[in-house]
């Protein structure tokens, strides 16, 4: 089945104020009640990573988890959690960083990386950048090397592509959308 961008659209639902006035949501939630859709974003990420070379996904808490586990089981990848604070058991490190809203912290296991690895970070969006460049410089202080960033969309207003691209991580996004 070939990508079909104008599909996926119609299928992204767009909540207006929330979680915050003045953001406009963009809920990936539909396309996994969408097979067709379903099928069409994880082949498209499938087929583009097949021969990268990646050895990992890191997946960020929580929507990332969902297609990052597809893509990491169809291209027998191991598959390592980006988390938000306090989920991970274990020895962890962590990394704060400024949301579109609000401020966070991730964290990684330690022993979920190390040197030699290459890694495709993968989220649902991305927005101002920042969880992808936290999730980056986590997984570069574990010794590994970070081959890319994908989401299924870019809300390039925010700038974040742009800043994750400047910290020389190449960005892929499959849809965008104009302002918040
Ligand atoms: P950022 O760190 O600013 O790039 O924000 C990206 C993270 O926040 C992703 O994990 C998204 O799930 C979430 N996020 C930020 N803005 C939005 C938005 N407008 N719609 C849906 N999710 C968002």
């Amino acid at each position: 089945m070939s990508y079909d961008e104008c599909y996926v659209k119609s299928v992204v639902r767009t909540i207006n104020d929330w979680p915050e006035p003045g953001i406009a949501f963009r809920d990936v939630t539909p396309i996994f009640k969408d097979p067709k859709a379903l099928r069409m974003v994880s082949d498209s990420l499938i087929t583009r990573y097949i021969d990268s070379g990646i050895t990992h996904i890191a997946c960020i808490d929580a929507r990332g988890f969902l297609l990052g586990s597809i893509i990491a089981y169809q291209l027998n990848l191991p598959l390592v959690l980006v988390r938000k604070k306090g989920k991970l058991p274990g020895d962890t490190i962590c990394q704060d960083y400024t949301l579109e809203y609000g401020t966070a912290t991730v964290e990684m296991q330690t022993d979920s990386l190390a040197e030699g690895n290459r890694v495709l970070i993968f989220d649902d969006l991305i927005a101002t950048g920042g969880t992808v460049l936290a999730a980056a410089t986590l997984i570069r202080k574990l010794g590994a090397e970070v081959h890319e960033a994908a989401a299924l969309i870019d809300l390039p207003d925010l700038q974040g592509s742009a800043r994750i691209q400047e910290a020389e991580i190449p960005v892929y996004t499959l849809l965008a959308y104009e302002g918040h």
